[in-house]
């Protein structure tokens, strides 16, 4: 079989499957581009199952482009709550502001000026644009170049970028111009649910009979990758201080790092874990603790969020003092533990605050 035979048999044979396939969802043949922009900003690295909740409580909750733009940011914030990658919750927000003013509240409807909206990539580009206007753009993701290099035996690195380059033009090659949109969603769902990372449903494949890797008998092989992340390990002391009427400090992440506009209790990074007599030689200990009358500094197990690229180790100190001091020059805030659902937290915060074998009385 040639190479442009084997293309099209490729793609007849995965709208073949797709057509037998069920994997219902709730944005699925969705045509209004603001639900399709919502729901795969929510899916971006995020499983289905953890997702739909969260698409379910926005689209209910903002059920227009205006109402997200109007949204007040921590409430948003608070409803991302969880789903982690907080930039995309941020880039959701300011891009429904740019949609209501800029373009009156009306989604884009070309795919370069989808492309230029903050926060979507190519994938999401494509995807509203094929999805809502049926513009012939193929998604290229992690599920694509392993279907794509499992089934022509493709074996450059994926994160090179020779590699993303020839995946791309292969993409765009065994697209389905006459319905780009269904044939997206095959390959997605086909990535999902068969040519899966991990044992995927060969034996079941109508593809298997043309698939490079399943003759070559070489599934493990597929896709190649040049490097392995190595993950960096932070330690992070959150300083959870506690007053005698059960008011805490809390305070915004506003730097460039993790977690933007999330709330957090005063921290303290250091290089390795650390032990109470060096937090207690730490500026910003001596700093937050000054005067206050400290009684008693207990801290809890590690908690560990794993990320991207780094691996966050929190230890919470449980303090409890006399009394906080008014700093008026401080963004801290004073708050009553019991307020403390109201705001967005860190993952780690929150299974902290939600670890119920805890010694703390908090939520
Ligand atoms: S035979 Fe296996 S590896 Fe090949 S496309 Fe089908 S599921 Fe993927």
């Amino acid at each position: 079989m040639n190479e442009k035979k084997k293309q099209q048999y490729f793609t007849k044979g995965l709208l073949n499957w797709y057509r037998t396939s069920d994997r219902p969802m709730p944005w699925k043949g969705e045509k209004n581009p603001y639900l399709i922009w919502l729901s795969e900003i929510i899916l971006q690295q995020t499983r289905v199952e953890q997702g739909l909740p969260y698409y379910e409580r926005f689209k209910a909750k903002y059920p227009t482009v205006i109402d997200l733009a109007n949204a007040p940011e921590d409430e948003l914030m608070k409803l991302w709550e969880g789903l982690g990658y907080y930039s995309r919750a941020r880039n959701l927000h300011a891009t429904a502001k740019i949609i209501a003013t800029e373009y009156k509240g009306i989604f884009p409807k070309d795919y370069k000026t989808i492309l230029s909206l903050k926060g979507v990539g190519p994938y999401t580009a494509a995807a509203i644009a094929s999805f809502a206007y049926g513009l012939p753009h193929a998604v290229v993701d992690g599920n694509v170049y392993r279907v794509l290099s499992r089934y022509f035996g493709i074996d450059l690195a994926i994160d090179s970028t020779i590699g993303k380059k020839e995946f791309t033009k292969l993409a765009g090659a065994v697209l389905d111009v006459t319905d780009p949109g269904v044939y997206n969603q095959a390959i997605m769902d086909f990535g999902a649910t068969y040519c899966t990372p991990k044992a995927p449903k060969c034996g079941h494949c109508n593809l298997k009979k043309s698939c490079v890797a399943f003759q070559e008998k070489a599934i493990a092989k597929y896709p190649f990758k040049s490097k392995k992340l190595k993950k960096r390990t932070r330690y992070f002391n959150f300083l959870v201080v506690e007053d005698a009427k059960s008011q805490v400090l809390i305070e915004k992440r506003t730097g460039k790092d993790i977690w933007q506009q999330l709330y957090q209790f005063p921290l303290i990074e250091t290089e390795v874990a650390t032990n109470e007599d060096a937090l207690k030689n730490q500026d910003l200990f001596k700093a937050i603790l000054k005067s206050t009358g400290l009684k008693s500094l207990v801290p809890s197990k590690p908690f560990s969020q794993m990320l991207s690229h780094q691996k966050i180790v929190a230890v919470f100190w449980k303090i409890k003092i006399a009394k906080h001091k008014n700093d008026a020059k401080s963004d801290r805030k004073i708050i009553a533990s019991t307020d403390l659902e109201n705001y967005a937290f860190p993952r780690v915060i929150d299974l902290f605050l939600q670890d119920k074998t805890l010694y703390l009385d908090m939520r």
